[in-house]
């Protein structure tokens, strides 16, 4: 209530100025049913097991009926998209349902594919089952990680049929149209800032401005130009340290457009996202970069400052002096340098400082670019390799399972390896944690199982029959990522040779 609305109230397609967001309906679906839903999630909110059973839950959270005095709004964002402004965005299909206050927290509770609104453009403001299953899976598995991001309280089917760009014999395939609740305290982006910037609503923009640190920065003082530096400041900061989580597992976001910035540096918006197998800097699953790959695993960090400078832009009329707003932006680049540095020490278990480390990394990372190596089975692995383990002949078998061909590492690229072991054994005789003490640490920093790309594919290629049980295993399994899970050791495993160059797609 505190922010600008839009005066209209009807979901038509327009330019929306002077506002914030617009009151919108959610569609109403043509034979909802539930797919699954959240109990940790729901506990956060105050809702029971049998609160998500109900029939009023189905109805509120597949957008069949919206709860009485609440205000359905969809956001009014732009964003650069691909290094270009692309001016209005907003919420094309995601529908703010009403924040909850329980223990303490306030969550926003959004539907993602409710159908159209005033910022839906050309498209149709839903979402197809595929895409909902990888947004629903993967932001709870991050959460798990203990990266920063959204949630998800339930996935929904809807019982209509969405057209996609998916061709079957040469037709264009109807799929199962989806709908996804997701949750985080706010989803506001770089791209609500600067599209008001952009339409110099100076205005506005100071009540969002405002708003965005009275309610989620209550510790800044707000109406004053020091609280708006502070509040970039801490943006800029948290944007780094979201980064350099998805580098720690493996994580490529795919399209990380300014609209795709959560202003608390929460990971957002899961579309084309995928997860390194094989460890190497220029991979990116979105088929749409292929030929720049902006977005790409290696390029990540710079991104996010790139997309820092568009919210200083943004940010700009309300500060009114460049020099701090470049002092945040160069210290981003500083520390960018040490963070990245000291994670990837914590991933090899160094946890003191040593003149070579940098360099130690340096040829570990070129080791992983020149042989396919599954970064994950390798990393968690390394943590069984000992302060006095000495390599003769071959690696250990612990280490060549995670080469995707170990039949060609020998000659000159084994001895590469079997230097950078042998650097990094005496290297381990300097840190001060015993072999079972490091290994424990480790254990906590690289992940066991993570959403690969094929298994979110065999989630979805069931659950297209009907059948939802893979959803929930991978559900329960991505609960605890870091822990060895017996039953579940065939999820700990190389991509399998079919899935090689099938990623995961989008919309
Ligand atoms: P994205 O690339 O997913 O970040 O989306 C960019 C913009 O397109 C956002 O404004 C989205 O809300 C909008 N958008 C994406 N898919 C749809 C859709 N199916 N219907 C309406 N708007 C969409
Ligand atoms: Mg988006
Ligand atoms: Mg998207």
């Amino acid at each position: 209530k505190e922010l600008p609305a839009d005066p209209i109230t009807e979901n038509s397609r327009r330019q929306v100025m002077g506002a914030c967001y617009s009151f919108v309906k959610p569609k109403q679906p043509l034979k909802p049913s539930l797919i699954h839903s959240s109990d940790e999630m729901g506990a956060n909110l105050g809702l029971s097991q049998a609160d998500l059973e109900s029939k009023k839950f189905l109805d509120i959270f597949s957008g069949n009926s919206v709860l009485p005095n609440t205000n359905p709004y969809a956001m009014c964002y732009g964003g650069h998209q691909f290094g270009n402004w692309a001016g209005q965005l907003g919420d094309g299909r995601a529908i703010n349902l009403f924040e909850v206050n329980h223990m303490d927290k306030q969550w926003a509770l959004q539907l993602k594919g409710a159908g159209e609104t005033p910022y839906s453009r050309t498209a149709d403001g839903l979402a197809v089952l595929r895409s909902s299953i990888r947004e629903y899976l993967c932001s709870e598995a991050m959460y798990h990680l203990g990266v920063p991001t959204t949630r998800a309280l339930s996935l929904a089917l809807t019982g209509d049929k969405v057209l996609r760009d998916v061709l079957y014999n040469g037709n264009p395939a109807y799929e199962k149209g989806a709908v996804v609740c997701r949750v985080a305290p706010t989803f506001i982006r770089f791209g609500n800032f600067e599209i008001l910037s952009a339409r110099q609503d100076v205005a506005t923009l100071k009540t969002l401005t405002n708003y965005t640190i009275r309610h989620f920065f209550p510790h800044i003082k707000e109406g004053a130009k020091e609280g708006y530096l502070q509040l970039f400041k801490e943006v800029s900061e948290r944007s780094l340290e979201m980064i350099i989580h998805w580098q720690r597992v493996g994580f490529v976001h795919g399209v990380m457009n300014t609209d795709n910035m959560s202003i608390l540096g929460l990971t957002i918006d899961y579309g084309p996202y995928g997860w390194l197998e094989g460890y190497d800097h220029g991979w990116t699953p979105n088929t749409t970069d292929r030929q720049y790959k902006r977005y790409r695993y290696g390029n990540q960090i710079n991104i996010g400052l790139w997309n820092l400078y568009q919210l200083a832009n943004a940010l700009y009329p309300l500060i009114e002096d460049a020099k701090p707003l470049e002092a945040v932006l160069n210290s981003y680049r500083e520390n960018y340098q040490t963070k990245y540095l000291s994670m990837m020490k914590s991933k090899i278990g160094l946890f003191t400082d040593h003149g070579e480390d940098a360099e130690l990394l340096n040829r570990l990372e070129d080791n992983l670019e020149m042989t396919e190596t599954d970064m994950t089975i390798f990393f968690r692995n390394l943590g069984r390799f000992k302060k006095s383990s000495k390599i003769s002949t071959s690696l250990p078998p612990y280490i060549t399972d995670a080469f995707y061909a170990p039949e060609e590492v020998q000659g000159e690229l084994f001895n590469t390896w079997k230097q950078w072991f042998t650097d990094y054994s005496l290297r381990l005789n300097k840190e001060s944690l015993s072999n079972i003490q490091r290994q424990e640490k480790m254990d906590s920093i690289n992940p066991k199982y993570v959403l690969r790309n094929y298994m979110a594919q065999l989630a979805i290629d069931e659950a297209d029959t009907g059948n939802y049980g893979l959803i929930n295993e991978l559900y329960q399994l991505l609960k605890q990522p870091y822990q060895e899970q017996e039953e579940a050791e065939k999820w700990y495993a190389k991509r399998p040779e079919w899935a090689r160059h099938k990623v995961g797609c989008s919309m």
